[in-house]
């Protein structure tokens, strides 16, 4: 077997445990971020409660509804996000993480460190960027 390197180290020890690092901090944010969205999204449910039991000609309806479709937007984009923070600790716990998933060169710290994320190194990412 002669798996292409494109001359990209694969990384070492310590560059994993500080992606892996970045990662749980990223997932952290996101959760984070998730908590928050859900406080704004119950204060704009409670609001539309409030608003539709005490008054019914009600001037903030269409404020509170555009507000709910913005932070249920909120929402689901982060679900996708988590899956890829998830998807690639669960590399880092595989000990495959850092491998193209393409052509098994190693993706390189200088671009993982970039885009933690990564599945590509930049040799099939720029390939399959080059062919759309
Ligand atoms: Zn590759």
């Amino acid at each position: 077997m002669n798996t292409q390197t494109h001359g990209v180290a694969p990384l070492s020890e310590a560059e994993l445990l500080d992606l892996e690092a970045l990662l749980r901090a990223r997932r952290t944010e996101l959760e984070e971020d998730g908590a928050r969205i859900e406080e704004a999204l119950e204060a704009v449910r409670v609001a539309r409660e409030d608003s539709t039991t005490d008054d019914e000609h009600d001037p903030e309806g269409p404020t509170l509804t555009n507000e709910w479709s913005r932070l249920s937007g909120l929402r689901d984009d982060l679900a996708p996000k988590l899956a890829t923070v998830d998807g690639a600790l669960a590399k880092i716990a595989a000990g495959t993480y850092g491998i193209c998933t393409r052509d098994g060169a190693p993706i390189g710290a200088a671009r993982l460190e970039a885009r933690p994320e990564a599945e590509l190194c930049i040799h099939c990412a720029r390939e399959l960027e080059a062919r759309r």
